[in-house]
């Protein structure tokens, strides 16, 4: 692997990359697949946390439109982030990667609460620090979580791994003609409601100056590729 350019990271992955070709849930060996490529990250010597969304088990949004009531509904959302957190921890434990899950949601018979200063220590000693639960708040995602952390644990960059290579400006899944953007600007995004990540997350990002980098997490290697700067990206800057 290339020398990566980053010295600590924040990597959002939705709950759907956990997967793998079925409906719904966690398929283990797809969570394993994914973890090969965290730790090939890790091992290259970058800080990573990560932010694994619930999207794979429940959206509170979803919840609500059959008629949920939505904070009920989110908060089982958020219990769901917890769930991928320990799939993701276990897997990256069975590579030999020591690993943390930190919850917004206090639940310490199975993973730490968040405490920023607990997890730059676990950073520091090469662990990864997985954040669940977002941000602790119904009428959030993890989208607003992994800025939020970002944020919070000085990264360098949101690496935002999703099922297309960067931002269009149309959707490439329907529009052939759509075209990728190598860079393009937060407020741009945010105007253009372009589908990167929520418009809080985008926010929070750009006014605290961290680049968000959408990448694919479907061709195998990329995630080591994007973060020596090379890949198929676009950077929101
Ligand atoms: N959620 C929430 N507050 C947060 C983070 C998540 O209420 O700070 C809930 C919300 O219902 C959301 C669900 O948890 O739909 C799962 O998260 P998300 O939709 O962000 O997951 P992803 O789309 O990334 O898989």
């Amino acid at each position: 692997m290339a020398k990566p350019q980053y010295r600590r990271v924040l990597l959002k992955l939705s709950g759907e990359v956990l997967m793998g070709d079925q409906q719904f849930g966690i398929d283990p060996a797809f969570v394993a697949e994914m973890a090969k490529e965290v730790a090939a990250i890790r091992d290259s010597g970058v800080e990573v946390c990560m932010v694994i969304g619930g999207g794979n088990i429940f959206r509170g949004m979803a919840g609500a439109a059959k008629g949920m009531d939505r904070a009920q509904a989110d908060y089982m959302g958020m219990l769901a982030t917890v769930m991928n957190a320990l799939a993701m921890q276990n897997a990256l434990e069975q590579l030999g990667v020591p690993t943390r899950v930190q919850s917004a949601i206090e639940m310490d018979k199975v993973c730490e609460p968040v405490i920023r200063r607990r997890a730059e220590r676990h950073l520091e000693k090469g662990r990864i620090v997985i954040f669940a639960a977002g941000v602790g708040a119904p009428y959030f995602t993890t989208d607003s979580g992994a800025a939020l952390r970002a944020a919070e644990m000085k990264c360098d960059a949101l690496f935002k791994g999703t099922s297309v290579d960067g931002v269009y400006n149309a959707d490439p899944k329907k529009d052939p003609a759509a075209k990728r953007y190598d860079t393009i600007d937060y407020d741009t995004v945010l105007a253009d409601n372009l589908k990167v990540m929520d418009a809080s997350a985008v926010a929070l990002c750009r006014d605290n100056k961290i680049p968000i980098v959408v990448f694919s997490i479907r061709e195998r290697g990329n995630m080591a590729r994007v973060l020596s700067g090379e890949g198929t990206k676009t950077v929101v800057c």
